[in-house]
C-alpha cells in the first residue's frame, strides 16, 4: 500500500507518498504561500524534481497540485490518484478528545474543528482545512489523523497536570499534552533497536531540538514526561519561543508593554526564545557563527539552550529512576555538536562519558554513537522521521 502524508500549517502544505512494503519515500514536497501571493509547490519524485509557480488561492488547489505532480509524466510515481491506498494526516494537537490516531469521519472532523483549534491555532486550523480539500479531490481514500500528543498519552496524572484547580482541569483541560509525539515515540525505538534491547528494559531521555524543542522521559518505551506542555509553548526556549515562564510575567509584561494577554503569548511565541536573547536570530547557524565572532548575546543564548536541555536530561533521569541513554534529535540535535557537547559535559556523574570526538564526526544521515565505550549511559544522534511513523500509523489502523 501507498501512504500518503501530509503536514498542512496554515499557508503551507507538506508531503510525502511512502511504498508501505519498503518503507521507502517515493515522491515528496512542499507547497509554501498558500492563500496568499507568490504560492510555490516544489515536487520532487521519479529521481526529478518540478518547481510549480502556481496561484493557490487554497488547500483544494494545492492537494490537486500535489496529485496533479505525483501523476506527472516525468516526476510522476502513480497512474491515478486511486493507487494511493491512504492518507495520514499530521494533527498537532488533540486535547483529551482524541487519545490515538484515528479515523477521518463527519463525527471526528467536526470535534476536531469545534474543540482543538482554540488549543493549536496556529497549527490545526491549516490541517483540518488540508483534510476538507482531501476528502473533496480523493473522496474515498481512507484518512486518518496522527496526533503529535498521541504518545505523549501515557504520561501519569501527577506528571501532565499542573497545580491548579482540579476542577479548572476537569472543566476546561487545562494540562500538559507534549507535542512532537511521532519523533519521541520513532527516535526511543530506533534507540532500542540501535542498542539490541527490548524496549521495556530502558530509560530513555529523547531530545527533539529543533526550531521547536521537547525532551521527553520514555521508560520501558512508554512517554512518562515530556518538556511541552499545554501549547508547544512550554519546555526550554526555542528558536522563537520563550519556554517556560512565571506566569505572573503576562500580566506583568501586558501591563508594562500596553499589550493584551492574547499579545503578550503571541510575543512569547514569536519574539522571544533565543531569537529574542541573542537579537540576531533564530537559527542556530546564525547563533554560532555571531558567537565565533564574538557576539555575546549569541553565546549567552547558545548557553541558555544547552543549560534548560541538561536540565531536563537530569530531572527526567531522577523521575526514572535512572538513565540508559540520551537521544539527540531534529534539525539542531542531528546537526549541531557544540549544543550537544555543552549539555552533556558535566553528566559523567550520570554515568555519561562523552566522545568529544566522535560527536564532531560529519552527520551522514545515519545512527551514530557518541559516547564512548565504556559509557554506562549512550548517548546517540538518531535522525528523526515523523512522516514514517504518520505513514505506519496510517497502515496499522486500516
Ligand atoms: P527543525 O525545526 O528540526 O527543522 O530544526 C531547525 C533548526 O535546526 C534551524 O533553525 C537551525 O537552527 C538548526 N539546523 C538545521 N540544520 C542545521 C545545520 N546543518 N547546522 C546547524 N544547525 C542546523
Amino acid at each position: 500500500m501507498k501512504v500518503l502524508v501530509i503536514n498542512a500549517g496554515s499557508s503551507s502544505l507538506k508531503y510525502q507518498l511512502i511504498d508501505m512494503e519498503t518503507e521507502k519515500v517515493i515522491a515528496k514536497g512542499g507547497c509554501e504561500r498558500i492563500g496568499i501571493s507568490g504560492s510555490v509547490l516544489k515536487a520532487k519524485g521519479n529521481g526529478g524534481e518540478r518547481v510549480y509557480k502556481q496561484k493557490m488561492p487554497n488547500h483544494k488547489v494545492a492537494i490537486e497540485l500535489v496529485l496533479e505532480a505525483l501523476t506527472d509524466d516525468e516526476i510522476g510515481v502513480i497512474n491515478s490518484m486511486d493507487e494511493i491506498g491512504a492518507v495520514g494526516h499530521r494533527i498537532v494537537a488533540s486535547g483529551e478528545f482524541f487519545k490515538k490516531t484515528t479515523l477521518v469521519t463527519d463525527e471526528v472532523l467536526k470535534t476536531l474543528e469545534e474543540k482543538t483549534f482554540e488549543l493549536a491555532p496556529l497549527h490545526n486550523p491549516g490541517a483540518a482545512t488540508a483534510i476538507r480539500a482531501c476528502i473533496e479531490v480523493m473522496p474515498k481514500t481512507p484518512m486518518a489523523l496522527v496526533f503529535d500528543t498521541s504518545f505523549h498519552q501515557t504520561m501519569p496524572e501527577k506528571a501532565y497536570l499542573y497545580g491548579i484547580d482540579y476542577n479548572d482541569y476537569k472543566e476546561y483541560g487545562v494540562r500538559k499534552y507534549g507535542a512532537h509525539g511521532t519523533s519521541h515515540k520513532f527516535v526511543a525505538a530506533e534507540a532500542a533497536k540501535y542498542l539490541g534491547k527490548n524496549p521495556e528494559e530502558l530509560k530513555i531521555v529523547t531530545c527533539h531540538l529543533g526550531n521547536g524543542s521537547s525532551i521527553s522521559a520514555v521508560d520501558g518505551g512508554k512517554c512518562v514526561d515530556t518538556s511541552m506542555g499545554f501549547t508547544p509553548l512550554a519546555g526550554v526556549m526555542m528558536g522563537t519561543r520563550s519556554g517556560d515562564i512565571d506566569a505572573s510575567a503576562v500580566e506583568f509584561l501586558a501591563r508594562k508593554k500596553g499589550l493584551s494577554h492574547a499579545e503578550v503569548v503571541t510575543y512569547l511565541n514569536k519574539k522571544c526564545g533565543v531569537a529574542g536573547i541573542s537579537g540576531v536570530s533564530s537559527d542556530f547557524r546564525d547563533l554560532i557563527a555571531g558567537e565565533k565572532k564574538g557576539n555575546e548575546r549569541c553565546a549567552l543564548a547558545l548557553d541558555m539552550f544547552a543549560y534548560q536541555t541538561k536540565k531536563f536530561v537530569g530531572a527526567y533521569a531522577a523521575a526514572m529512576g535512572g538513565l540508559d541513554c540520551i537521544v539527540f534529535t531534529a534539525g539542531i540535535g542531528e546537526n549541531t555538536p557544540t549544543v550537544r557537547e555543552d549539555v552533556c559535559t558535566g553528566l559523567e556523574f550520570l554515568g555519561v562519558k562523552f566522545n568529544a570526538r566522535a560527536n564532531k564526526a560529519k552527520n551522514d544521515g545515519s545512527i551514530r554513537e557518541i559516547s564512548k565505550s565504556n559509557s554506562k549511559v549512550k548517548v546517540l544522534i538518531i535522525p528523526t522521521n515523523e512522516e514514517l511513523v504518520i505513514a505506519r500509523e496510517t497502515a496499522a489502523l486500516l
